[in-house]
């Protein structure tokens, strides 16, 4: 959105800046995101009155009508439109359009993400290439689906005419990012997330290293774990959504696959390639969810070589298969089983750095955190700190971690 907006020749603000126009990008997956989402649109608002305050993204798209009753939002911009933004902001500034709610429609059928090419680095090291959008898997618990629209996907030369430009502007590492990308291609034939990495490592030359985000059990195949382990281009980390351990509450979910199918993956991952970093979303307080249930979660995490876990408590999303169950838990119970696995995420995540002293990983260098002392992420996800005399961000650097530290492992480079 915000290289939509530089194209046709707007200057892009910090937020709280004043502006003609503050576009929020809500979100609603929790009900704690809808809060968020409100609480920022409220802030556009009080920050630059007179301002045209855009609402888009998933909260828009679920509840437009109630936002756009709001006082002060000028637009709500459903997702399938977000990728004209630019264009409809100007069309309502101008008075070629006059609707105030807008793209609430599903994508037509065939009709692929657009590229989306920067023009300048950003701030970030880190750059981040959508090759999906949607899902069809309605998990009964989960809104995506209604607010995201079935699987889109980004043609591959589109995808490698981003990472291209990427790659020249100076970034080192690009994520591959989607809703549900283990379906990249399911709309594309012949095309699927292996084959599009394996376009991707023949066509994109240059120093670069590729992220790939959550994809789930199902979808991480031999193809995949294979390619991982032989490549040293794509990052060893592989974040695999569990939500539950019982099988129970797996298949009340809609989830194909058991506990046991999770654990032998993660195990059959870190035997092909050691050192990976593997993490996990887990939710608590499903309906229905009894304490030998989440045990149950709680154990296969224990026993399992995670590195970060994502807790998240359930929360009810009107519409879903979930809402409408009876057995809602009690919102303490939730905030006592979230307590007890995020101590558990403490305890893995500083197991895993400990096992990784003695290693020498790479590092893309972020910031400084003091005078000469750069911090950074490894390939497998590991913050990792250390000292130099020159000035390295945005650099892949070799780092010998020498010792763990608070959530992060402290190392030199050279021997
Ligand atoms: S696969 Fe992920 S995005 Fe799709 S419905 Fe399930 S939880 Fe939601």
């Amino acid at each position: 959105m915000i290289e939509d907006f530089l194209r046709r020749g707007y200057q892009v603000n910090e937020f709280g800046d004043p502006a003609d126009v503050c576009v929020i990008n809500t979100c609603t997956v929790t009900h704690i995101s809808d809060r968020k989402s409100r609480a920022m649109l409220r802030r556009a608002m009080r920050a630059n009155p007179g301002t045209l305050v855009v609402a888009t993204g998933c909260m828009a798209q679920a509840d437009a009508e109630q936002l756009s009753r709001l006082e002060g939002i000028g637009l709500v911009v459903g997702n399938q439109a977000k990728e004209q933004i630019a264009d409809i902001v100007e069309d309502y500034l101008t008075g070629r359009a006059s609707d105030r709610v807008v793209g609430l429609e599903s994508a037509r059928a065939g009709s692929f993400l657009k590229p989306c090419l920067y023009s300048h680095q950003h701030l970030r090291t880190r750059a981040f290439v959508k090759i999906q959008d949607g899902c069809q898997s309605f998990c009964s618990y989960c809104i995506v689906p209604f607010v995201r629209g079935r699987v889109r996907s980004k043609r591959p030369e589109d995808v490698v005419a981003e990472m291209v430009q990427l790659i020249s502007l100076g970034y080192k590492e690009i994520v591959l990012t989607g809703i549900h990308t283990g379906l990249y291609g399911m709309d594309l034939e012949g095309w699927d997330l292996e084959r599009l990495l394996e376009h991707i490592l023949a066509e994109v030359d240059g120093v670069y290293r590729i992220r790939l985000s959550s994809i789930e059990p199902r979808e991480v195949n031999a193809r995949l774990l294979g390619l991982m382990s032989s490549e040293p281009k794509i990052c060893r980390h592989l974040h695999v959504p569990l939500q539950s351990g019982s099988d129970r509450i797996l298949a009340s979910m809609g989830r194909s696959y058991t506990g046991e199918h999770y654990r032998q993956l993660l195990l059959e991952a870190l035997e092909m390639i050691p050192g990976i970093a593997l993490t996990a979303d887990v939710m608590v307080g499903y309906p229905g969810e009894t304490e030998a249930d989440f045990r149950a979660t709680f154990d296969l995490l224990e026993a399992l070589p995670i590195f970060e876990l994502h807790v998240f408590k359930y929360s009810q999303r009107a519409g879903t298969r979930a809402a409408e169950m009876g057995g809602q838990v009690e919102g303490e119970v939730k905030q006592h089983r979230s307590q007890a696995l995020l101590s558990l995420a403490d305890a893995k995540r500083d197991q895993f750095i400990r096992k990784q002293v003695g290693s020498s990983l790479t590092v893309l260098v972020e910031r400084t955190v003091a005078d000469n002392i750069y911090t950074g992420r490894s390939d497998n996800y590991l913050e990792v700190r250390f000292a130099s005399p020159a000035d390295v961000v945005g650099e892949l650097v070799e780092v010998s971690l020498k010792q763990a530290s608070n959530s992060f492992a402290l190392g030199c480079t050279g021997a």
